[in-house]
């Protein structure tokens, strides 16, 4: 089997594997007052100071550890969401870990706003800016969509927003971001950051939380004091370790010419959802009048496995985010493609073969 879905996760490397079950070995409580306990309490720390400075992270700033990025999303959510005499300001193309819980306090009457997409997948400045006033405490902005690749340019954004109202809170969720783009939180200037390791080569349960100032921030899990009191549970010493382990190991890759190679063999119809300010380890292509999930399967059938759209949302009946971007005829024919380094480009121009092929088949089928 060929994958071709690695922004759905990916395969863990060897070196994070190993660190990983090496420091099983470490097992004791970091909490714990004996030596041994204290010896991995001080890891986790030098860890953290290594994330802070690979992220380029303020002064004052800190990251915790959480069991995923949902966790760290909705820990967010949970901080900045309080009043309801205030404004809540989304991009529509949010990961589900964000958009379902901001559903959720739009419907229990909080202002939440959702701003619509450009075509080319990023949010819509002039309409998000339109938005931004006194009365606004939160802007929550996806760094990289998970659906399409498409990168919105943090930087500028935050600091118009910034601009306007310098008590905004502004997050991003860099799950997508981390790895592909070089990520320096000083410049981006946001008050919160969500990484997660699975998507990185990384194990999977393990993501970290940057948070601008901490002695704002109220633990979304309580009922201990680890993690400098912002987040309980016992830590997931193994996790962190192997996850530090992957982001050392982080190369930005060009794949470009994968991509290519891919889109030259296709001559049916679709729309190129990924096109320019996108990442390029990411390729959302809708095909006209064709089901996404019936090309996935007949892929699978071939030895390559492709995804649909993000697979946290693999059962909802219509793509919510692409529905901002193509019209209907396209919408239910999504498929996408996302690239690890194991991939070669032979093994993209025979995937866009048999991409092509298949659809072909299933137009000729329905006919
Ligand atoms: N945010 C984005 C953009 C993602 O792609 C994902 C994973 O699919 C998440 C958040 C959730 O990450 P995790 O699986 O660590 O909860």
């Amino acid at each position: 089997m060929k994958y071709f879905d690695n922004s759905a996760t990916t395969k863990i490397s060897e070196k994070s594997l190993a660190s990983y079950i090496n420091a099983t070995e470490q097992y004791f409580n970091p909490s714990s007052l004996y030596q041994p306990s204290s010896h991995t309490k001080s890891i986790i720390e030098t860890i953290r100071e290594y994330f802070l400075k690979f992220l380029h992270a303020d002064k004052n700033s800190t990251i915790i550890f959480t069991g995923c990025a949902t966790e760290g999303n909705n820990s967010v959510l949970s901080n900045c969401i309080i009043r309801k005499d205030k404004k809540y300001i989304f991009s529509a193309g949010e990961h589900s870990s964000i958009y379902v819980p901001a559903k959720k306090f739009l419907e229990a009457g909080f202002n939440v706003i959702f701003v619509p997409l450009k075509e080319n997948g990023s949010i819509d400045e002039e309409k998000l800016l339109q938005e931004i006033d006194d009365n606004v405490a939160f802007v929550s902005i996806i760094h990289v969509s998970n659906e399409t690749g498409a990168i919105n340019d943090i930087e500028t954004l935050t600091k118009k927003i910034k601009a306007i109202n310098p008590n905004i809170l502004v997050h991003s969720d860099g799950v997508q971001a981390l790895g592909k783009l070089d990520i320096n939180l000083k410049h981006l200037g946001v008050d919160f950051y969500t990484i997660s390791a699975h998507k990185i080569n990384g194990p999977k349960g393990i993501g970290a939380l940057y948070i601008a100032h901490p002695n704002k921030f109220k633990p979304f899990l309580i009922g201990g004091e680890q993690e400098m009191s912002l987040r309980a549970g016992t830590e997931n010493f193994p996790a962190i370790v192997a996850f530090k382990t992957a982001l050392s190991d982080l190369k930005i890759h060009d794949y470009s010419k994968h991509k290519q190679a891919i889109l030259n063999e296709l001559k049916v119809d679709f729309v190129l959802v990924s096109q320019n300010e996108c990442v390029d380890n990411i390729i959302s292509l809708c095909f006209k009048n064709v089901r996404g999930e019936t090309i996935l399967h007949m892929l699978e059938a071939k030895g390559y496995l492709i995804g649909t759209g993000s697979s946290c949302n693999s059962k909802a009946k219509f793509n919510r985010v692409l529905a901002n971007i193509v019209s209907n005829e396209y919408l239910s024919g999504a498929v996408r493609i996302s690239f690890g380094s194991e991939i070669t480009i032979d093994d993209c121009t025979k995937l866009g073969i048999e991409l092509n092929n298949a659809v072909t088949e299933y137009i000729k089928r329905i006919k």
